[in-house]
C-alpha cells in the first residue's frame, strides 16, 4: 500500500471475494512497475487523480485464476491469464461508440478513486479483463502485454508504419513498446532519443537506425542531418517539454505528433507559428483500446520479443526497493517486475 509520498507498507487485508456472477478471482504472479505507479509514489497524484492513503497501486499484472463467478465462461480455475486493467461499463456513450478506454464510468486497476491495484496477492476482476495465455508465455511476458498494448494502440492511431520515418523521444518501457509494435507492424526507420545511454544501446540492439542522448548532443540537428525532409511521425514517450519542442522541430510539414508521455507539469506549450506553418497534427494517446489481445498475439507469435524489457526482478516483499530503483532511474532500469514466486 502507498502510505505517503515515497512511503509504502506491507498490510494484511481480508482476501477479496467474488461479488458478481462475472467476477474472476486471481492469484497474482507478476506485476510490472509502471512509470505511472511511480508518479503516484513520488508525488501522490497524476494531474487531477490524487491518492488517498493507504492505497494499493499496480496495473500491469498476470496470474492464475483461482475461482470464478457463476456466469463466467472465458476462463476457469487454474488458467494462466494476462490482465487488462480497464473495467468499462459497456453501456455509456463512449463504450457504445467503441471507446471503452474513455468510458464515463471507467474503473482502472490501481487508479485512485476508481479501483485498488494488483500489487496484492489476490485480486478480483470482471472476466472481460482476463485473457487466457498458454504455458509457452511467461507471466512476465503476459504482464508486459499491458504496456505493449499502449505501444500497439499508439502506432495504430498514428500512420501506416511501412515507409515512414519515425521518431521516438524517450525509450522507457512505453517508448520501447512503441518501437517493438511499430516494427511488428512493418516499420523500419526509428530514430530514438533518451537521457540514459543503456536504453539507447537497447534501442540500437532492437533495430533503431539512429540513437542519441539529448543531454550530450543536439539531437534535432543530428536527425535532420540524416533526414533532411524530416520525420513523418514523432512519438513523445517521456512527458518532457524539451522533447515536445524537439518533436515540433523534427516533424515534416503534415507530420503527426503522438503524445503518450505523462508529464509531471500541468500544461504543454508549443510554437503556434511552427504548428500552423507545418500543419502539425497532434494526437493524444489515452492508454489503449482493444489492443491487449493483439499485443498478446504479437508476443506469442514471436513478432515481438519483450524479454529484454525486464531488467530487474524483485520479490513482493521488496516492492518498495523496486519503486525506489525506478523512481531514481538507477542501474539502467527499463522494466522492474515484482515476481510473487521470489521468496
Ligand atoms: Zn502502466
Ligand atoms: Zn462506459
Amino acid at each position: 500500500m502507498l502510505t505517503g509520498i515515497r512511503e509504502m507498507e506491507m498490510t494484511d487485508i481480508p482476501e477479496p471475494v467474488i461479488n458478481n456472477n462475472n467476477d474472476v478471482k486471481i492469484k497474482m504472479q507478476a506485476v510490472g512497475v509502471c512509470g505511472s505507479d511511480v508518479h503516484y509514489y513520488t508525488t501522490g497524484r497524476i494531474g487531477s487523480q490524487v491518492v488517498k492513503y493507504p492505497f494499493p497501486v499496480g496495473h500491469e499484472g498476470a496470474g492464475y485464476v483461482t475461482e470464478v463467478g457463476s456466469e463466467v465462461t472465458r476462463v476457469k480455475p487454474g488458467d494462466r491469464i494476462a490482465i487488462d486493467p480497464a473495467m468499462s461499463c459497456f453501456e455509456c456513450d463512449q463504450c457504445r461508440a467503441g471507446r471503452p478506454h474513455t468510458c464515463r464510468n471507467l474503473r482502472f486497476l490501481g487508479c485512485p478513486g476508481q479501483s485498488g491495484g494488483c500489487l496484492s496477492e489476490y485480486i478480483v476482476m470482471p472476466e472481460n479483463s482476463c485473457y487466457p495465455v498458454d504455458e509457452s508465455m511467461s507471466f512476465d511476458e503476459a504482464a508486459i502485454s499491458e504496456p505493449l498494448s499502449i505501444g500497439v494502440y499508439a502506432v495504430k492511431q498514428s500512420l501506416d508504419m511501412k515507409n515512414v520515418k519515425a521518431g521516438i523521444l524517450g525509450f522507457g518501457p512505453i517508448g520501447m513498446s512503441v518501437m517493438l509494435a511499430g516494427k511488428a507492424l512493418g516499420g523500419k526507420h526509428f530514430y530514438v532519443t533518451d537521457k540514459i545511454d543503456q536504453r539507447l544501446m537497447e534501442a540500437g540492439d532492437h533495430g533503431a537506425v539512429w540513437t542519441g542522448n539529448p543531454e550530450k548532443e543536439d539531437v534535432v540537428s543530428a536527425i535532420s542531418g540524416k533526414e533532411p525532409e524530416l520525420l513523418d511521425v514523432v512519438f513523445e514517450c517521456c512527458g518532457q517539454q524539451d522533447a515536445l519542442d524537439q518533436a515540433f522541430e523534427l516533424l515534416k510539414p503534415g507530420g503527426k505528433l503522438m503524445i503518450i508521455g505523462i508529464p509531471e507539469f500541468d500544461r504543454w506549450s508549443f510554437s503556434a507559428d511552427a504548428g500552423r506553418r507545418k500543419e502539425i497534427c497532434i494526437q493524444h494517446v489515452r492508454r489503449q483500446n482493444e489492443c491487449v489481445e493483439p499485443a498478446l498475439e504479437m508476443i506469442s507469435g514471436g513478432q515481438v520479443d519483450v524479454k529484454d524489457m525486464v531488467t530487474h526482478r524483485f520479490g513482493f516483499e521488496d516492492t518498495k526497493k523496486a519503486f525506489d530503483l525506478v523512481a531514481g532511474y538507477e542501474d539502467g532500469v527499463m522494466k522492474a517486475m515484482i515476481d510473487f514466486e521470489i521468496p
